[in-house]
């Protein structure tokens, strides 16, 4: 087998060897254990999320990337008269934007700066000024950059003006603990390869029961109808098209590993540690981040290219690749930057361990990393 590489990267992740090993045994997608793990896999998703069903919430799955999910939902829950308002700052509120506009929902976008948050104020400013306005959409942590946007302050100001509000929590959810009812957030989406630690294959939304119910009939498509989705697995517990099994496998595993180490909370803590980690360690070698560490996230770090012209990212990416260690590329728009994933089967000494490759690699290239 070829050698191990450890994924520093916002999905797909490292994985345990045991979540890997879920996946040996093939599963009948009607066989009783495979309907019952997608049962058991529903049910604790709301827990996760500190909802339960008797409280009105409900989990629906849906196979594909997690932006198969996010797309169910924007074009599930938006009806013919509804007006979508997108608060993005970064490259997956612009993807909910584009998805708007191919289902030509009633929208319109709000673009913030992608170094800046999307503040409360803003949206009751938005809101008071724009009453045909229906839905809410937001990223929770904007993987572009790696900031949090303040969901449950935004959430709080929704409530307040009766507006439904989607929330794109994929690269946070089971990172961080969030309570979606007190967040007041309707629809949660996030997806089987990010933080719970499971592999690619599917995407869920937690969703508010009520709202879940008036989607009924306004899919813009068949095979990402939220609302039938979620009949489908109400009714006789199945998908209405082939489930990823091996993955929900996987993920049912993943799911007890996150209860074993903890929890949520002990999970957001080792990532925390990750990334305090890696912040030392890229200070000392004279790396600058590009977002204010007020509004920086502990899920994914931006660091700006040294400015020596020596720096050549895909270099860099190469020799750190040779190396066992997969960082991610930047998508900003106004600066360089590369990303660190600190998420996934990664701990502390696996982020010394990426420190010192990057330091063997800027010397091998010789490159000087004081930023201006
Ligand atoms: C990973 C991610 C997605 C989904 O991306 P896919 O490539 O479809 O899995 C959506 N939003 C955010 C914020 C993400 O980090």
């Amino acid at each position: 087998m070829s050698q191990k590489k450890l994924l520093f990267t916002p999905g797909p992740l490292s994985t345990s060897l045991t979540v890997k090993e879920a996946m040996l045994r093939d599963m009948g997608s009607r066989d009783d254990e495979f309907v019952n793990a997608v049962k058991q896999i529903r049910s604790e998703l709301l827990t996760l999320a500190h909802v339960t069903k008797e409280d009105g919430y409900e989990t629906v799955l849906v196979q594909g990337s997690g932006t198969f999910g996010v797309e169910s939902v924007i074009s599930s829950v938006v009806g013919k008269n509804d007006h979508l308002l997108i608060l993005a700052n970064g490259a997956y509120g612009d993807r909910i934007a584009k998805m708007a506009g191919i289902h030509q929902l009633n929208h319109q976008v709000v673009r913030f700066a992608e170094d800046e948050i999307v503040t409360a104020a803003a949206t009751r400013e938005l809101l008071n000024a724009h009453p045909e306005i229906t839905h809410v959409a937001c990223i929770h942590s904007e993987t572009t950059t790696g900031l949090f946007n303040p969901i449950a302050e935004i959430g709080a100001v929704c409530r307040q003006f009766g507006k439904v509000f989607i929330v794109d929590a994929m690269s946070s959810f089971g990172g961080v603990e969030m309570n979606m009812k007190a967040m007041e957030i309707d629809f949660l989406v996030s997806s089987s390869n990010k933080c719970i630690e499971g592999v690619p294959g599917f995407a869920f939304a937690i969703c508010k029961k009520s709202e879940l119910e008036k989607a009924k009939g306004q899919a813009r498509s068949l095979s990402l109808d939220l609302y039938e989705q979620w009949a489908g697995l109400e009714g006789n517990g199945q998908f209405r098209f082939t489930p990823p099994t091996l993955s929900l496998m996987a993920f049912r595993q993943a799911m007890q590993e996150l209860k074993e180490e903890g929890g949520i909370a002990a999970r957001e803590k080792r990532y925390k540690e990750n990334k305090a980690v890696l912040d030392e360690g890229m200070s000392a070698l004279g790396f600058k981040q590009y977002l204010r560490p007020e509004i920086q996230g502990h899920i994914i770090s931006s660091f700006l290219y040294p400015e020596d012209p020596a720096f050549n990212f895909e270099r860099f990416y190469e020799l750190l690749n040779d190396r066992g260690f997969i960082i991610y590329p930047g998508k900003l728009g106004k600066a360089n930057a590369f990303r660190i994933g600190n998420i996934g089967q990664i701990f502390p000494d696996d982020v010394r361990a990426l420190v010192v490759a990057i330091d063997e690699v800027l010397k091998a290239e010789k490159v000087g990393t004081v930023v201006a």
